[in-house]
């Protein structure tokens, strides 16, 4: 038997106006896992920017927030770049009012051979999935610590961060710099009010995802290979996120919650025939 799914998706979870004096900046907010967390925070009253680099991701982000009965604004930010983080911040500010509530959400990632990755495809990947969440947090805090306000960031994260990532190493690197960028924060800003959290979600799928990972080996039958025998919801996440940034989370700081069915930790005794990444990674070259 499957782990219980979900209460559909509109179920009051938090009261409703949570996030009524919130203004909520997600990046990568137009896609997947981004977009869920901005209708979630939306649903609870908050007013979102929707943080990206691509027009249409932007509209599709905004466009779903508006269809729960939200507000949201396009901002276009690319994370790698402190100045466009800034700048990004500035305009969420002039149109939203103060960000109170930072979801680093965006990241990059696709398998390959360690051994193949070019100079240039691991600085695109560390420096979106790790660079990013450091210029974005820290240009929360600096704004957040001059008003004397207080203030949540989430960071997006994923297991590998503790496990390694065979076939995804610059990611797993930059998530396990990422884990560990939420407990060096929390404890420096807890003093400023500003709590920093982290959220590693398993198996998400949805349609967003770049084709690449849709084909993934498991990606087919991934109901047999989760130990909850389910994939998760994305509204199931977005439920934890909104959570960990309310005031009903208030002591809740430098964690780094897992959402994943028990998935990292399914090693136990049966362990499966071992492929390694570059014989995988040559049988689906055509
Ligand atoms: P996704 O759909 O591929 O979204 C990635 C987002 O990041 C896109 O909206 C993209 O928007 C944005 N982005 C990429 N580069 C950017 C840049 N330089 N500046 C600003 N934004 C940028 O990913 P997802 O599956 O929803 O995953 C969301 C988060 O969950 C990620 O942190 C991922 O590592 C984590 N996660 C996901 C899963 C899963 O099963 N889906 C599992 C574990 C962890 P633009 O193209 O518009 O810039």
């Amino acid at each position: 038997m499957p782990l219980a799914p979900p209460r559909p998706r509109d179920t009051p979870f938090l009261p409703t106006d949570t996030f009524a004096d919130d203004v909520i900046l997600i990046t990568g907010g137009g896609t997947g896992l981004g977009k869920a967390m901005a209708e979630g925070f939306a649903r609870l009253g908050g007013r979102i920017a929707i943080a990206s680099r691509s027009e249409e991701h932007l509209k599709s982000g905004v466009a779903a927030v508006e269809a729960v009965g939200g507000k949201a604004v396009a901002i276009q930010m690319d994370v790698r770049s402190a100045e466009s983080v800034k700048a990004g911040f500035d305009k969420a500010e002039q149109l939203l009012g103060p960000v109170t509530i930072l979801v680093n959400n965006a990241a990059a990632n696709f398998p390959v051979p360690a051994e193949e990755l070019s100079a240039n495809g691991w600085r695109a990947i560390t420096q979106i999935t790790l660079d990013g969440p450091y210029f974005c947090s820290t240009e929360f805090a600096r704004r957040r610590i001059a008003l004397e306000a207080p203030g949540a960031i989430l960071c997006i994260g994923a297991t590998y961060a503790w496990t390694g990532g065979p076939g995804a190493a610059p990611s797993a690197a930059a998530k396990a710099g990422v884990a560990n960028l939420v407990q060096s924060l929390s404890v420096e800003w807890a003093p400023d009010g500003i709590r920093v959290n982290g959220l590693m979600p398993g198996v998400f799928p949805h349609e967003d995802q770049p084709q690449v990972l849709k084909d993934l080996p498991g990606r087919v039958d991934q109901e047999q290979r989760i130990p909850a025998l389910r994939v998760g919801e994305l509204h199931e996440l977005a439920w934890a996120a909104t959570f960990l940034c309310s005031p009903f989370a208030s002591y809740i700081t430098g964690h780094n919650l897992v959402i994943d069915g028990a998935n990292w930790l399914r090693r136990g005794l049966k362990f499966a025939p071992f492929e390694p990444v570059r014989d995988w990674a040559r049988s689906k070259k055509p």
